[in-house]
Parts: structure tokens; C-alpha cells; sequence
């Protein structure tokens, strides 16, 4: 580790004791801005890079709500207001019982750097709570949502800051905070994104995320001379990425052939039948392992016996979590021949994973830049929401495959231009950097 990326670290863990994911965010980029920081003066003068690291703003509080049965729960709730130099913070909430500061600020780190890249003006912001949606009726869900936004609806606003959905926050629960903003604001705004189509959503925004990562992906398999059709594909997760990422890749002639929940993953080498899928995940919120009951050329692996990343493929689309995939799950990628992965989820794959990836020459696509179609067509229902009028789904569909394809050139131009052609992890944190930093410049010092 270099002197710069030492003196960084350690004052960013001794500030930010035991958050571990956000300290793993954080070195990644220090690390792939070392060589800007060297070139620019002007930026190590105004410490930006410490500045930074610092989010603006950091909300904790408590959301008490009350379950089917009687009893008072009591949750907790975040918003980190991470970076404004770019727009109104933007990011999502996730609900999920891991979920505590230190999952929040890696999130709204790497939030403010993909927003940058996608070409729209919007900061860096995440949010979300240790309330788990699993199980809960739907009454449960509304009532909680309902004392989140109780006290969220305070701190947030269309030009301010403008949260979204993420692991455990869908149409349902997006649909219950928006009510009670409403009811509280007395205001219609595009306060959320995310939203119903009926009022004020964007089409194409719950497939954005899958599709831009497809897109995205498009372009490292034409680096290699080659294309979807054909390829073996294995994506984990089941939720919103991984099912459009599924859709989309079908379309365009590739075999998705393993998909995963929290409980273990599915082979079905025929390729996966989506509408089985959807109507487990998006209808019955059922468990993977029930694909089989409905198809008898599929296998269902439990948690624990082996990782969907031994399942031989060309193309892998982590898409679940983070840390999902380990340096000992790339290195079977690598020997089952894959030649490309996009990275569905936030910081899906490990440090070692990441760097076996690229010393191995895999096309790697980083999250920040392989999942920006997400936040990105967020930021399209926005501009939507400010004009109050509505685009057809073409409309929105080609916006996003421009952002991705400006994505994707932003990234290797930046990789190019410090000697490291193809790295698009470096390349998406310098691009992503290079912005923010010169925007925070050019606002003074706040
Ligand atoms: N949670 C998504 C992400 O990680 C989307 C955020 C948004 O649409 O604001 O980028």
C-alpha cells in the first residue's frame, strides 16, 4: 500500500471504527485515484479527497411500528446525505436485517461516484433500515414504511434529496412511503422514484437496472469481438436486477442458466423460464428452490454445498449482494472459462475476486458503472416529474442505452488516459472522481 492510500486509510477507519464495507469502498477508490491526486495539486490543496470521504449530512432514528399480532417493534432507520456537488442526493433504501451505518455510507459512497457517471445531475445518497421485510404481511409492511417516512419526510424533498428503492424496497414499499409523504407534505412531488406508473413513475424503470447492466456488458463482449448470442449466463439473485438482467439477455440470443435466492441456486441448463421465476419472486414472494416443483430438468442447491459460481458459464452477473463472490469463487470462474462479468449488485465481488478478474483478463464490468442504469433512469423520472409529462417506453430505452453506452466510454477513456486501458474499475472511479472532485472545486470550500 502506498504512502497516500496508508494516511487515508487510516484516518478513515479510526473515524469510522468497525465499518468494515465502507472501508472497503473507500480504499478501492483511493486507490484508483492515487494517480489523479499526484497529477492535481489543486485537489490535494483543497482536500477534497478527505472532504470527500466525510458525508454531508448523516441521519440515524427510530422507527417504532406495531405487528399483526400487537406488539410494539422498534427498527432503526438511516440517510446518508453523502455528496450534493452534482445534484440533490439520490440513492435508495434497503431494507434488510444487515443493514446498519457502515452498509449505508459503502452505499452512498459508491452512489455518489455511479451518479456521476451517468450523465445526470444528481448527487450521492442511501438510506434504508434493519427492518426485515421477509415474512411480514402486507399491513406490516405499510405500517412500517408509514413510521419511516414519519420521520424521513423531514429531511428529504424533490430538490433535495430523492431516495429509491434497493434490496427489500420495491413498488409496494415505495408506494406506501410516498402516501405518507404525501399526507404529510401536502404536496405531489417526485419526492421518490420508483413510483407507479399511474402516478408519476417512469417506464422502464423497474427493468432499468438489469437492462443497463446487459447493455453495459454489450460493450466488454464487443471488446472481445463477440456478442450475447449463444453465451452461457449465470446471474445471481432473483430479485428486480437479475430478473430484467434475465429478460434482456434472453432477448438478445444468450442462455440464462442459474439463478439464486438466500437459500441456495437453481441449474436449469434448457435455460430459466422467467415467467416461473416472476411469478415465485414478483407474485408469490415465495423461495427459488419452488422452480423445480415446476420444471423437473432443473436442480436446486442449498446454501452452504457449493456457490452458484462453480456452474460452468461465459458470462457471470453477480447480482445479489455484496461480497457474494470471493477470490476462490472468481478463480473458478476463470477456470470454467468466463470472459466477462458485470457487476449487478453494489461491490458484489471481493478484493481479491476483483483483482483475480483483471490480472486473469476477464472482462470486468465494476458496479458503479454496470449497474448506473438503475439510478440513471431514476434521474430520467425526475426530469419526467419535472416537466409532468410522460415518455413513451422507447423513449426512455434509448435514453438508457445512451447513458450506458456514455458509461462505458467515460470509463475506458479515463483507464486510457493514466496508462491502464481496459482496467474499467479504475477507469469508473477516476471518471466517476474527476467530476465530483472538480465540481467541489469550483463550489468552494462547503
Ligand atoms: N438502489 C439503486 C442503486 O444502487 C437505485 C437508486 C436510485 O434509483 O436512486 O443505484
Amino acid at each position: 500500500m502506498s504512502q497516500f492510500v496508508q494516511e487515508m486509510m487510516d484516518k478513515v477507519t479510526s473515524r469510522n471504527p468497525g465499518e468494515v464495507e465502507f472501508h472497503q469502498a473507500v480504499q478501492e477508490v483511493i486507490e484508483s485515484i492515487e494517480p489523479v491526486i499526484e497529477k492535481r495539486k489543486d485537489l490535494a490543496a483543497a482536500r477534497v479527497v478527505d472532504r470527500l470521504v466525510e458525508p454531508e449530512r448523516q441521519l440515524m432514528f427510530r422507527v417504532p411500528w406495531v405487528d399483526d399480532s400487537g406488539n410494539v417493534q422498534v427498527q432503526r432507520g438511516f440517510r446518508v446525505e453523502f455528496n450534493s456537488a452534482l445534484g440533490p442526493y439520490k440513492g435508495g433504501l434497503r431494507f434488510h436485517p444487515s443493514v446498519y451505518l457502515g452498509i449505508v455510507k459503502f452505499l452512498g459512497f459508491e452512489q455518489i461516484f455511479k451518479n456521476a457517471l451517468t450523465t445526470t445531475p444528481i448527487g450521492g445518497g442511501k438510506g434504508g433500515s434493519d427492518f426485515d421485510p421477509k415474512g411480514k404481511s402486507d399491513n406490516e409492511v405499510m405500517r412500517f414504511c408509514q413510521s419511516f417516512m414519519s420521520e424521513l419526510f423531514r429531511h428529504i424533498g424533490p430538490d433535495t434529496d430523492v431516495p429509491a428503492g434497493d434490496i427489500g424496497v420495491g413498488g409496494r414499499e415505495i408506494g406506501y412511503m410516498f402516501g405518507q409523504y404525501k399526507k404529510l407534505t401536502n404536496t405531489f412531488t417526485g419526492v421518490l422514484t420508483g413510483k407507479g406508473l399511474d402516478w408519476g413513475g417512469s417506464l422502464v424503470r423497474t427493468e432499468a437496472t438489469g437492462y443497463g447492466l446487459v447493455y453495459l456488458v454489450d460493450r466488454i463482449l464487443k471488446d472481445q469481438n463477440t456478442d450475447w448470442n449463444g453465451k452461457k449466463v449465470v446471474i445471481s439473485g432473483s430479485g428486480n436486477v437479475a430478473i430484467y438482467a434475465t429478460q434482456k439477455v434472453q432477448e438478445l440470443g444468450g442462455t440464462v442458466i442459474a439463478l439464486s435466492d438466500s437459500s441456495g441456486y437453481i441449474v436449469d441448463e434448457a435455460g430459466i423460464k422467467l415467467d416461473t421465476i416472476q411469478d415465485i419472486k414478483e407474485v408469490r414472494r415465495g423461495r427459488i428452490k419452488e422452480y423445480c416443483d415446476a420444471h423437473s430438468g432443473a436442480t436446486f442447491v442449498p446454501r452452504g454445498q457449493s456457490t452458484i459460481w462453480t456452474v460452468p458459464c461465459d458470462v457471470a452477473l453477480p447480482s445479489a449482494t455484496q461480497n457474494e463472490l470471493d477470490g476462490n469463487d472468481a478463480a473458478a470462474l476463470i477456470k470454467s472459462g468466463c470472459i466477462a462479468v458485470g457487476e449487478g449488485a453494489n461491490m458484489p465481488s471481493t478484493p481479491e475476486a476483483v483483482a483475480a478478474f483483471l490480472d486473469a483478463g476477464v472482462g470486468f464490468g465494476p458496479a458503479k458503472a454496470a449497474n448506473a442504469g438503475g439510478v440513471a433512469t431514476s434521474a430520467l423520472e425526475m426530469c419526467q416529474n419535472s416537466m409532468r409529462l410522460n415518455w413513451t417506453f422507447d423513449e426512455v430505452d434509448s435514453r438508457l442505452k445512451t447513458i450506458m453506452d456514455a458509461v462505458y466510454d467515460q470509463c475506458a477513456a479515463a483507464a486510457e488516459a493514466y496508462g491502464q486501458k481496459g482496467n474499467l474499475v479504475a477507469g469508473a472511479n477516476i471518471a466517476g472522481f474527476e467530476k465530483v472532485a472538480n465540481s467541489m472545486l469550483a463550489q468552494g470550500i462547503v
